[in-house]
């Protein structure tokens, strides 16, 4: 089974007649870490938001982790929602909770008690090195950390595809390889990760599987790529 289908997938917005993505096909094996590039505009946001069905495609097939988006309704949208974490640049904490309670708010939502939640918490916090912060506010915390909680939030619910959405765009270079050695962490653990960046470097010490993304098109989807712009 692969983790995310796409097949021939166009995306026209409204009052914008240029499709935004045009027949675009891709198949990503479960455990596998893709880096997505391409210049702005190109069409990246776009392909993550019709993954995370915030967006619905104007044609073409989408399956991820086994669900056919034909096929989902509605109230099926929060369990899809479970299987894809998802991580911005600007982070996303809750500003007036501390580092515990940004994450344990993601498990609070889905029910869970607050045993298995003191339980849970504490172990995802060490995997992104976070320990002994729990109690600190997003304000208190570097940039590299406060992404750090954004991940942990992310994945608290073992997703099974985390997408980090230009993760490291606001960070410096330490802070950025930081964010991306936890990434990594997260994928050997088994999560599938999707990760778009403009940082070439980061791209090309990665030594991943890249997609160019071009003008609605994948132009090139080639496994240990370097990034030349
Ligand atoms: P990227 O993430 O690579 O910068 P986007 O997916 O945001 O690219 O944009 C792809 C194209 O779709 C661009 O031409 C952009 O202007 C257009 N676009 C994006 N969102 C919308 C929208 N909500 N309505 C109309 N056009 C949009």
């Amino acid at each position: 089974m692969k983790m995310i289908l796409l097949d021939r997938v166009t995306k026209t917005y409204q009052r914008n007649p240029h499709a935004a993505l045009e027949r675009i096909s891709l198949h990503v094996d479960p455990k596998e870490f893709v880096i997505v590039v391409g210049s702005s505009g190109a069409g990246k946001s776009t392909l993550l938001k019709l993954l995370t069905r915030e967006e619905k495609p104007t044609a073409g097939k989408i399956i991820v982790g086994g669900i056919d988006y034909d096929k989902l309704r509605d109230r099926e949208i929060p369990l899809l929602r479970r299987k894809i974490g998802v991580v911005f640049q600007d982070f996303k904490l809750l500003p007036g909770k501390t580092v515990f309670e940004n994450v344990a708010f993601a498990l609070e939502i889905v029910g869970m008690s607050n045993r298995e939640i003191n339980h849970t918490v504490p172990r995802v916090l060490d995997i992104v090195g976070l320990q002994g912060k729990e109690k600190r506010m997003p304000m208190e915390l570097s940039g590299g950390e406060r992404q750090r909680v954004a991940i942990a939030r992310a994945v608290v619910r073992q997703p099974k595809i985390l997408i980090a959405d230009e993760p490291t765009g606001n960070l410096d270079p330490k802070h950025a390889w930081d964010v991306i050695r936890v990434l990594e962490k997260i994928n050997r653990y088994g999560t599938t990760v999707l990760l778009t960046t403009h940082n070439q470097d980061i791209v090309n010490r990665l030594k991943r599987r890249v997609i160019t993304v071009k003008d609605g098109k994948i132009v090139s989807d080639r496994a240990n790529a370097e990034y030349k712009l």
